[in-house]
C-alpha cells in the first residue's frame, strides 16, 4: 500500500497536486471523503497565473471550450450603477500575462482534472475521510477513519477550509468575517436583468456586492451575492438567512436589485478565512490549497493559488533530482509559496474593506477608481 505521494482531499487543489506529482512520475494515491467526486454547480474565476500552469500542463484548452474568455474585469458602483474601472482582457492583457483570464463552471474544470488524473495513473478513491497523518523520518502514515492505513513518502493534506490535517502545524480555528454568499447558475434565457457576457463584473455597495459573469461559452450566468448580515453583528445564532438578503441591498441600483431574484435561497456560505500560518510541513506532511492559506473570496484567488501550489511543490521536488529528496522540496515549497499566499490572504480583506466601505469613503473610492490610469500596477504582483 506504499505510493510516493498521498493526497488527502479530492477538491480543486487536491487534484492540481495530484496531478502535477503524477505527470512528474510519482506513483499518486488521492484520498476524498465524499462518496462522488464533485464541485458545487457554480463558476469560477481563473486568473491568468492559474491558466499560465494548466496550459503547462495542457489542459488549458479544454477548460477554455468549457468556459467563457471574458473582454472585460469590471468594477461598478452597485448603488448608482456607475462603471468606475475596468480591465481589458483581451490583447494586451494576455501579453502582458501570458495566459487568459476564464470563466469556468466549477464542475467543468473539477471533471477535467479527475479525467486528467486519471489519464495520468492516479489512484483516486471516494468514501475514504482523513484523519490524521504521522510520520516517522522518510515515512508518512495516513489514518482512515475506516480503519485504513496508507503509507507514502509524504502526505499533502488538500482537506480544505476545516481541514483535520491542518492542527498538524496550527491550533487556529477558521475566522467569521460576517458576511455571507448567495450563489445562482441559471441559464441565460432565465435571467431577470440584461447581462453582458463579455464582462465580469463586481456591483461593489455599502456593506454587499454582486458580482456577474457568463458560464458554459454563455448558456449561462453565474451570480455571487456577498453581505454583511445584521444578524451576526448582533450575535444569533441562525444568521445570514434569505430575509435578510433583499434587505441588505435596498439601496442598491435596480438591476442589482432584480437580479438577485434568481439566486438560490436553499445554500447559503458564510465566509470565513484564517490568518496566514508560516510553517506548513509537519515532518512528512504539507498543507495545501485552503488547507494551507484559506481566504476571503474577493481576489477570486483561492483556487488559483492550490494551482500555483501545485505546480511549485512538483517543481520543488524536481528540482531535488532522479530519487527525490523529499524534505528539501518540501522545505522550498513552504518557504516559496507561504510569504505569497500570506499576501495574497491580506489583500483579500483589504479588498473586501475597500469593496463594501460605506458613506464619505465610498465616494473617495469611486473618485480614486475613476480616475485610475494603471490597472497593471495593482494586478502585475498577483497575475505576473
Ligand atoms: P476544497 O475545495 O474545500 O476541497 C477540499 C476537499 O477535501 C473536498 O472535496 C472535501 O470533501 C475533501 N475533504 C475534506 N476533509 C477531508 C478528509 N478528512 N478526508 C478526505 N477528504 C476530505 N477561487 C478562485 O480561484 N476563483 C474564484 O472565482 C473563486 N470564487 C469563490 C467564490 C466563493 C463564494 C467562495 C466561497 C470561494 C471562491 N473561491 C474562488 C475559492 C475557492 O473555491 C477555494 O479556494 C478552492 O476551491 C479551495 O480548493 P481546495 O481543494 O483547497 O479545498
Amino acid at each position: 500500500m506504499t505510493t510516493d505521494v498521498l493526497v488527502a482531499g479530492g477538491g480543486i487543489g487536491g487534484l492540481s497536486a495530484a496531478y502535477a506529482l503524477a505527470t512528474a512520475g510519482h506513483e499518486v494515491r488521492l484520498l476524498e471523503r465524499s462518496a462522488e467526486f464533485g464541485e458545487v454547480g457554480a463558476g469560477l474565476q481563473l486568473a491568468p497565473n492559474a491558466t499560465r500552469i494548466l496550459r503547462e500542463w495542457g489542459l488549458l484548452d479544454e477548460v477554455t471550450q468549457a468556459g467563457v474568455l471574458p473582454r472585460r474585469l469590471v468594477l461598478a458602483d452597485a448603488v448608482s450603477g456607475d462603471e468606475l474601472v475596468h480591465a481589458d482582457l483581451t490583447g494586451g492583457f494576455q501579453e502582458r500575462y501570458h495566459a487568459p483570464y476564464i470563466v469556468v463552471h466549477r464542475s467543468d474544470l473539477h471533471r477535467i482534472l479527475v479525467d486528467a488524473c486519471r489519464r495520468a495513473g492516479v489512484r483516486l478513491e471516494t468514501g475514504r475521510t482523513v484523519e490524521r497523518v504521522d510520520s516517522t523520518e522518510d515515512t508518512a502514515f495516513t489514518y482512515c477513519a475506516d480503519g485504513t492505513v496508507f503509507e507514502s513518502r509524504i502526505a499533502v493534506a488538500a482537506d480544505g477550509l476545516t481541514s483535520k490535517l491542518r492542527r498538524a502545524v496550527a491550533d487556529d480555528e477558521p475566522i467569521c468575517s460576517g458576511y455571507v454568499a448567495y450563489r445562482g447558475a441559471i441559464p441565460l434565457a432565465d435571467m431577470p436583468t440584461e447581462v453582458s457576457l463579455d464582462d465580469v463584473i463586481a456591483w461593489i455597495g455599502p456593506r454587499c456586492h454582486l458580482v456577474q459573469y457568463g458560464l458554459r461559452r454563455g448558456e449561462m450566468v453565474n451570480q455571487v451575492a456577498v453581505f454583511a448580515s445584521p444578524g451576526f453583528a448582533r450575535g444569533e445564532i441562525e444568521w445570514g438567512g434569505p430575509q435578510e438578503l433583499e434587505e441588505a441591498f435596498a439601496s442598491c441600483s435596480e438591476h442589482v436589485r432584480r437580479s438577485l431574484s434568481s439566486l438560490w435561497r436553499d445554500r447559503r456560505w458564510p465566509m470565513y478565512d484564517r490568518l496566514p500560518v508560516r510553517d506548513w510541513v509537519s515532518g512528512r506532511l504539507v498543507l495545501t490549497g485552503d488547507a494551507a492559506h484559506p481566504m476571503l473570496q474577493y481576489l477570486a484567488q483561492g483556487a488559483c493559488q492550490a494551482i500555483e501550489d501545485a505546480h511549485t511543490l512538483a517543481a520543488e521536488v524536481a528540482k531535488t533530482g532522479d530519487t527525490p529528496d523529499w524534505d528539501t522540496a518540501l522545505a522550498a515549497f513552504n518557504a516559496g509559496r507561504a510569504p505569497r499566499t500570506a499576501r495574497v490572504q491580506r489583500t483579500a480583506r483589504t479588498w473586501g474593506d475597500i469593496w463594501h466601505i460605506d458613506g464619505v469613503g465610498r465616494l473617495l473610492r469611486n473618485e480614486l477608481m475613476t480616475s485610475l490610469s494603471d490597472v497593471y500596477s495593482h494586478t502585475d504582483w498577483l497575475y505576473a
